[in-house]
């Protein structure tokens, strides 16, 4: 019929008749349309959209080099 992809930038999913639509762009689940805040996983178990759109902070924090302030 009328598919189209979801709006999530990393999501290959194409949305259906369940499609969620918020600020006229189409989801394909709430997870996508909350832009995966915590990482919560895709509708789509094969779609790992959720994971690349989550921050990939921690491993940088696990950088042991000498980086400490030194206040004035
Ligand atoms: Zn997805
Ligand atoms: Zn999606
Ligand atoms: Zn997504």
């Amino acid at each position: 019929m009328n598919r189209q992809p979801c709006a999530c930038s990393h999501c290959a999913c194409t949305v259906g008749a369940n499609a969620l639509v918020q600020d006229g762009k189409t989801y394909c689940c709430a997870a996508c349309a909350a832009g995966h805040p915590d990482g919560s996983p895709c509708c789509m178990k094969d779609c790992s959209c959720g994971e690349a759109a989550r921050p990939t902070t921690d491993s940088a924090a696990s950088n042991g080099v000498s980086h400490e302030l030194s206040p004035p």
